[in-house]
């Protein structure tokens, strides 16, 4: 390509050639680093491009030691695509509950379809056909290509990021454009012939485990010596991202319906929301401030039910995107007949325990079942609810 087939943007974003220039032994610095230190992570076993494809689904806004118990009961339960394609939604949710950002499972599987369907059920090789994919951006559409098949297609995530801006002493934002673009093109000049899988897994490994973003171990840094920022001992000035907005602050409280017999109301919302197609504990919006308690009866109307007692059970704070939310659960006990448009049913405590509920509910369902709460036989409201911090 000549410069007359770049536009401004893309001459702006390109490689200088001193860093096109950067050693070959860069990468055999790293690779022979990588080669000796590399985590055995399961999806690294055989790299069958079915369970790269799944590690790289999990590990979207998830940490490696939290996907790993996740990946193992998943490839056990759907160990190939077409396990994947056919599997009832309730029993993909189920394997996938507490994973959170349910919009992957359901693209996964819809990938999964595509790929039996279009692709006589293999998965792409080519970065193009496999952004053609639902729920394939191209970060995860370069780790497929790279990791599972070998093919030299560049990745850049956010530890991807912070390496290339400490090593070339980058100045800007790493998510944002006209360093962005330059990013890309780095990662996708600097991949060695015949190297993409290892190379690509190696700068993620570098900077998930050596290029930590607020202690860089540079002392054991398998590229210490071609790194800028290193030999200016500036590494706590790059990558320079700007700050995300603040997390917006969002109330609710939920009603653990129980009727005589001792189930338990879920309902299942199915219009688009943040965990449609999940079973869910009745829930609503609730303003800053007020006790769950005065929101109770009017949500329990809402499902043609009234409450004789209730009593809190717990509070969960849970960070969703960027949404922080407080939910408080109140345990209820109900009479009436349930009159709602929604499915409806009742749960045992067994039931409550292993069908698909998000991440909080799950949490509030644990501690109803724990049974660890305040007497409520006199129905007045107690004490306030315990307080747990969740990470997910
Ligand atoms: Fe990161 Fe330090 Fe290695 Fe540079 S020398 S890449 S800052 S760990």
């Amino acid at each position: 390509m000549t410069d007359a087939d770049t536009s401004p943007a893309d001459r702006d974003s390109a490689p200088n050639p001193d860093e096109v220039a950067l050693p070959k032994c860069f990468a055999d610095d790293l690779l022979a680093w990588y080669r000796v230190q590399r985590r055995d992570l399961p999806w690294r076993a055989g790299y069958d491009p079915y369970a790269v494809w799944v590690s790289e689904i999990m590990l979207q806004q998830t940490q490696v030691a939290t996907v790993i118990p996740y990946f193992e009961r998943f490839l056990a339960r759907f160990p190939t695509l077409a396990d994947l394609a056919t599997a009832p939604e309730e029993e993909l949710m189920r394997h996938w509950a507490g994973l959170g950002y349910y919009t992957r499972a359901r693209n996964l599987q819809r990938g999964a379809k595509e790929v039996l369907e279009r692709f006589q059920g293999r998965v792409p090789s080519r970065v193009e056909e496999l952004l053609t994919l639902p729920g394939v951006g191209r970060y995860t559409a370069g780790a497929i290509a790279s990791i599972a098949h070998n093919v030299s297609a560049p990745i850049l995530d956010g530890n991807v990021m912070r390496v290339l801006c400490r090593v070339f002493a980058l100045s800007g934002d790493p998510r944002r454009n006209p360093l962005n673009r330059r990013l890309w093109a780095l990662a996708e000049a600097m991949i060695p012939e015949r190297h993409a899988r290892d190379f690509n897994s190696a700068l993620m490994e570098l900077g998930a485990m050596v290029c930590a973003p607020k202690s860089p171990r540079c002392g054991s840094c398998p590229v210490s010596r071609h790194c800028q920022a290193f030999r200016e001992g500036a590494q706590s000035r790059y990558p320079q991202l700007v700050a995300r907005p603040a997390s917006t602050e969002e109330h609710r409280v939920c009603a653990v319906a129980v009727r005589e017999d001792g189930r338990v109301l879920l309902i299942q919302p199915t219009e688009a929301g943040r965990w449609a197609g999940l079973w869910q504990i009745p829930h609503a919006a609730l303003a800053p401030e007020t006790p769950g308690a005065d929101r109770l009866a009017d949500l329990l109307a809402e499902y043609g039910l009234s409450a004789s007692a209730f009593c809190p059970v717990i509070t969960v704070r849970h960070g969703i995107t960027r949404y922080r939310i407080t939910l408080q659960a109140y345990e209820c006990r109900v009479t009436g007949e349930v009159a709602t448009d929604l499915p409806t049913r009742w749960a045992s405590g067994e039931e409550l325990a292993e069908l698909p509920l998000p991440a909080p509910h799950r949490r509030v369902a644990a501690a109803w079942l724990s049974g660890v709460r305040p007497d409520h036989a006199d129905g007045r409201q107690l004490a306030l609810p315990i307080t747990v911090e969740e990470g997910r």
